[in-house]
């Protein structure tokens, strides 16, 4: 009994969603094609002034990527060489990275197995005198713990990765408010993504906007003035406008892709394996991914990619055990959580346009493998 092959599901599907908002983006683009002012315009400063108001934040300081901004909101802070800045292993390189672009070093503690977000007891395990700032991420889509790692932090900065959490709530408030200072990546693939590369940090204490805001220009308030050494990491005016016709449909998108999240759950009930954890009074999610956990998971994979089903593993190796880091000494066992988490997760599709048709097959795909592959 094999499922009837259709087409394949797509693991995300930009055409759709390009198809709905065609002549909206089009329009823009052209008028900033007229205006030749491709960089800090009108589109880019509007799109800071709504996406600062969306995150409910005073201020938002629109990047070049979402790696940029994470690094200059470390150096915003004052990280540098001989601070230690605690993250988690299982997240995307970028977040150790920008770490070590300031000279600092990454130093981590392991997640809760089943939100799969920095568990706030490890993170009190780990700080030392030389933690500098703390960078919880809001994995696949939701929130960290927030109230209980400011608990632990003792008046460390905390600085959110929110990469994958465009729109997320936490105890009613937007990512982008819950920390000193919030990371946005608007990579193609996020819940908010550009034509291009694209990224913000958002922040309601005005000095810390004003020193991101300037190490985003080559430290320069003034032309020509350079106060510090900074970088260039603007956004374009083209991908601000692009950014500025997507935000007003991001709500409606978040609400979907929650929605399919609740059926394709409901669909995979029984089946075996563990389903993301449900978000509970506190936590709204936004489902950038959903991510299940199988023993067999690269069985199931395989299995499900013979029958059109694409999938990904977000992460398959902790930053721990990336080679890039092998100097910071760490061996297996150091985070079991983190480590056993990236031999079992496995994301399926998830996006807004998703429709009720293909979360069937999905779920029927997984369900024949619990009858025939297992
Ligand atoms: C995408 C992502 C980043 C990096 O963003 P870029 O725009 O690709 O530089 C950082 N952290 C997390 C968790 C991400 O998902």
């Amino acid at each position: 009994m094999v499922t009837t092959v259709g087409a394949e599901i797509p693991f995300v599907d930009l055409k759709a969603q390009y198809a709905a908002i065609r002549e909206e983006i089009l329009a823009e683009v052209a008028e900033v094609l007229e205006g030749m002012q491709l960089f800090l315009g009108p589109r880019q400063r509007a799109f800071e002034a709504t996406y600062a108001a969306y995150c409910e934040a005073s201020d938002c300081i629109s990047m070049s990527n979402g790696t940029d901004a994470l690094e200059l909101a470390l150096r915003a802070l004052g990280v540098g060489p001989g601070d230690e800045v605690l993250t988690q292993p299982n997240s995307f390189i970028a977040t150790a990275e920008a770490i070590s672009a300031t000279g600092a070093t990454p130093t981590f503690a392991d997640v809760d197995a089943r939100s799969a977000t920095l568990d706030p007891a490890e993170v009190a395990k780990r700080l030392t005198p030389q933690t500098k700032a703390i960078i919880p991420v809001h994995l696949y889509g939701r929130p960290a713990e927030m109230a209980a790692l400011r608990a632990v932090a003792q008046g460390i900065p905390i600085i959110e990765d929110a990469c994958q959490a465009h729109g997320a709530r936490y105890q009613g408030r937007r990512a982008g408010s819950l920390g000193d200072l919030a990371c946005f990546s608007f990579y193609f693939s996020k819940n908010l993504g550009a034509y291009g590369e694209g990224g913000a940090v958002t922040t309601s204490d005005p000095a810390l906007a004003e020193r991101v805001r300037m190490l985003r220009d080559h430290g320069s308030k003034a032309r020509y003035e350079h106060d510090v050494v900074g970088r260039n990491a603007r956004m374009d005016e083209l991908q601000a406008a692009i950014l500025g016709v997507k935000l007003r449909h991001l709500d409606e998108w978040n609400v979907r892709r929650r929605a399919n999240a609740a059926t394709l759950s409901a669909a995979l009930a029984g089946a075996s394996l563990v389903l993301p954890m449900p978000g509970g009074a506190e936590i709204e999610e936004v489902f950038h991914l959903y991510v299940v956990q199988h023993p067999e998971r690269d069985r199931l994979r395989a299995f499900l990619g013979e029958r059109g089903v694409q999938t990904g593993i977000h992460y398959p190796r902790p930053i721990h055990l990336q080679k890039a880091y092998a100097d910071l000494g760490y061996e297996a066992g150091a985070f079991p959580i983190s480590e056993r988490l990236s031999a079992t997760i496995l994301s399926l599709p998830m996006y807004a346009e998703l429709t009720e048709d293909q979360i069937e097959r999905i779920a029927a795909s997984v369900r024949e493998f619990d009858h025939v592959g297992a």
